[in-house]
């Protein structure tokens, strides 16, 4: 089922977002940690993919699976850095045979030494062109999300020009977004009233990081350039060396996260898991009577 009709008809969704494993036990812990959440009845759950394609064959054997022996609704994220559009069409086609119908359509991040001229000259070189092949070549066929970023893009000079490239993955046919992590909530708000402003009106979703490592999180955040506030900072390093009170915080604070955005009118939850389960469960079960 299409994500998009999905979300029409629900009132706060939440979903799980999960990347391929790379051995044969990281993949029996994944479709554990997938059972573990399967009765928190997720609107959908959905697929990375390693830069340049690195993870082409098991991102597709994972999405599978995951249509194949759950009953949940599953998107693969496809990037283009890297593809020429004849790659990127016989992977889709490969997808809409199996019967997938819901893509997450990104650029990609830049994979280590690549420069702008390794991308082949029939290729995509934003994910506006990207959703922009689907729409040519599948119509309808798809539901099509795309990434936006409340604080920018690392490599985008201000939010305006950021909003601007997001508009154009909406006017080429994506129909939802999904946010990269932030932990003030306030950029998301102020986020979502500017692209109010520029005339950008499908769900956008906001992605939730669940801080259980703070070293690994901090990293992340920095990589993609998400802020963490200052006395976020401050609590997290108190406790550097206590990973059961790192835990226990990380919950917390993505708990009342979670309730402010709800309060805030979000229309859903999505969960960077790391493929595991136990904090989301935990954050779940403390914001669950929010989401009735
Ligand atoms: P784009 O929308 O193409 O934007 C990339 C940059 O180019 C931005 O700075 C933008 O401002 C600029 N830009 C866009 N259009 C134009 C234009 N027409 N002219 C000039 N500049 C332009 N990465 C992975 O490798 N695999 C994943 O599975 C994955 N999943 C993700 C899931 C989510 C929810 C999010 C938020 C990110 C994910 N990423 C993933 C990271 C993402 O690939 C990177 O952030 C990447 O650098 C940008 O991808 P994009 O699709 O946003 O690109």
């Amino acid at each position: 089922m299409k994500i998009i009709d999905k979300l029409k008809n629900t009132k706060i969704s939440i979903s799980f977002e999960f990347f391929p494993p790379k051995t044969e036990e990281a993949e029996k812990t994944l479709f554990e940690t997938i059972s573990n959440l399967q009765p928190l009845n997720p609107t959908f759950v959905s697929v990375t993919y390693g830069a340049g394609g690195s993870t082409r064959e098991k991102t597709r054997d994972i999405v599978k699976k995951i249509h194949e022996e759950t009953n949940l609704t599953v998107m693969a994220h496809l990037t283009c850095i890297g593809h020429s559009k004849q790659e990127i069409l016989s992977i889709l086609d490969d997808y809409k045979k199996i019967g997938i119908e819901n893509i997450l359509a990104l650029r990609g991040d830049m994979p280590l030494n690549f420069e702008k001229t390794d991308i082949p000259s029939d290729g995509c070189k934003h994910a506006s062109e990207l959703v922009s092949l689907i729409r040519e070549n599948y119509k309808d066929y798809f539901c099509i999300a795309v990434a936006s970023y409340p604080e920018g893009h690392p490599e985008s000079s201000n939010l305006e020009r950021e909003i601007l490239y997001f508009k154009k993955k909406v006017e080429a046919g994506a129909d939802f977004s999904i946010t990269q992590m932030f932990f003030d909530n306030s950029y998301f708000y102020e986020f979502l009233e500017k692209c109010e402003k520029a005339g950008i009106n499908i769900p956008i979703i906001p992605g939730i990081m669940p801080i259980t490592n703070f070293n690994q999180i901090k990293k992340f955040a920095s990589l993609c350039g998400a802020t963490i506030p200052e006395e976020v900072v401050q609590k997290f390093e108190k406790y550097a060396d206590n990973p059961e009170e790192t835990k226990k915080i990380g919950i917390e604070f993505a708990t009342l996260q979670c309730i402010d955005l709800i309060k805030h009118g979000a229309k859903g939850l999505h969960f960077y898991t790391l493929n595991k389960s136990d904090a989301t469960i935990k954050i779940y079960e403390n914001i669950k009577d929010y989401l009735a």
